[in-house]
């Protein structure tokens, strides 16, 4: 089973890794309350369906003023995305996530999945954040970095800090992104997850760290729990 991007935010949130503040809606009247609760002076809107490649389809749009925030939730509302990931035919908007707009100094990837042929959870990595991960498999494979989760010992801090060094973060974000990457890992266990995806995860313009999007598959085998 998929989860919906804010579904996802949510559930980092309770495990500990920071998501822009946001609000779901359904209705062009509940995106003015989103905006006002929100507050700030633009905002992005992102329609929620279940596939990737929304930036170049036009499902993630920034705006900055409250009459374009109410034209663009208006005209997603109710259509079908059309992204390279979904087909032809595209897929129902029903939900519109509004989104504090952040200024992103790099995009990282980040996940956690089961890799069959080793039989371990493993935590991928890339600088190549924001792209899709299948194209840097198979244009710069070297680019994609692996740990391998001990099954009785766990994720291993000093794998967290082998994986931000890696991807080149500074001394004072290795601290913050070992956090994320151990409740990420601990989501996908406690979750009975098969895959969760974090594309990207930015540093932003003041060095932080923050989930601008998020992909959850829950393992249809242990959803009766
Ligand atoms: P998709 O993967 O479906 O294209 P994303 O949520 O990854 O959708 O958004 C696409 C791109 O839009 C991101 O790589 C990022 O550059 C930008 N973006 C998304 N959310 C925000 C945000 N809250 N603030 C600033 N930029 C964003
Ligand atoms: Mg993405």
């Amino acid at each position: 089973m998929n989860l919906h991007e804010y579904q996802a935010k949510e559930l980092f949130a309770q495990y500990g890794i920071p998501v822009p503040a946001g609000k779901t809606v359904s209705t062009v009247a509940e995106a003015d309350e989103a905006r006002a609760a929100l507050g700030g002076d633009a905002w992005v809107v992102k329609a929620q369906v279940h596939a990737g490649g929304r930036g170049k389809a036009g499902g993630v749009k920034k705006v900055a003023k409250p009459a374009e925030l109410a034209a663009t939730v208006m005209v997603m509302l109710g259509t079908r995305l059309v992204t390279h990931q979904t087909g032809p035919g595209g897929q129902p908007v029903g939900q519109v996530l509004i989104e504090a707009p952040c200024a992103i100094a790099r995009e990282l990837y980040l996940a956690c999945l089961v890799d069959r042929t080793r039989e371990r959870v493993v935590v991928m990595a890339s600088t190549e954040g924001g792209m899709d991960i299948e194209a840097v498999a198979a244009t710069s494979p070297h680019k994609i970095l692996k740990e391998f989760v001990d099954p009785v010992a766990g994720l291993q801090p000093y794998q967290c800090r082998e994986l931000a060094f890696a991807l080149g973060l500074a001394d004072k974000q290795v601290a913050a992104f070992t956090q994320i990457v151990l409740g990420l890992y601990r989501l996908f266990m406690e979750r009975d997850l098969s895959l969760v995806e974090i594309n990207p995860l930015v540093v932003t313009a003041d060095d932080g760290l923050l989930a601008l999007d998020g992909k959850i598959n829950v393992d249809d085998s242990a959803l009766y729990r």
